[in-house]
Order: structure tokens, then sequence, then C-alpha cells
């Protein structure tokens, strides 16, 4: 299957011309069932943590808000967002 390329494939940045999630499938980050979730996650979490450029990722989403997918190397939950992009009322283990 194949999925539309993620906003971090067109947004024209130069941080994410290094991205290591750059040839990934869209779904690995924003996984569209809780299921998928549980299995992708990981993955994505692992690639990741390979990346050169995590530290600019994790400021973008932070700044933003990315409400939603994994931004550099974190879940919408530690970033402090609920599954549907609220902020959460217990963010218990959330980044600072
Ligand atoms: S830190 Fe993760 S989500 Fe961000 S650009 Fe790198 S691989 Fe992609």
């Amino acid at each position: 299957m194949t999925f539309p390329p993620t906003p971090h494939h067109i947004w024209p940045s130069r941080w994410f011309d290094r991205a290591a999630c750059a040839s990934q499938p869209r779904d690995l980050f924003f996984p569209q069932s809780r299921t998928h979730e549980r299995r992708s996650t990981p993955v994505a979490l692992d690639v990741c943590g390979q990346c050169p450029v995590r530290d600019a990722c994790l400021s973008h989403a932070l700044a933003t808000p990315e409400r939603f997918g994994i931004w550099g190397g974190t879940t919408a939950a530690q970033r402090g967002w609920d599954k549907y992009g609220r902020p959460q009322r217990n963010p218990y283990g959330r980044i600072p």
C-alpha cells in the first residue's frame, strides 16, 4: 500500500532535507488505528533515534505545536496531547 507523502516530506525546510524519515511511509509516523500505533510507534522511534535532525524536529513540534504523530523522537502523548489533539489533563510522562 502506498501512502501520500507526509507533511514532513513536502514542507520546505532545510533541516528536513536530512531527515531519517524522508523515505519512510507516512503511516509509520501517523498511524491510523490504535492497533497499528502499537506496532508502528517503536519502529518510528527507532528511526528518530538515528535521525541527525532530531533536535530541530522536536523544536519544531513543540513550537508549532504538532498535536499528532511522531516528531523528534516523541509521541503526541509525550508532547502533552491526547488522542484527539487536545491538551492532556494529566500530563504524566510529558516532556518539559
Ligand atoms: S526526528 Fe523523527 S520525525 Fe523528526 S525528522 Fe527525524 S526521523 Fe523524522
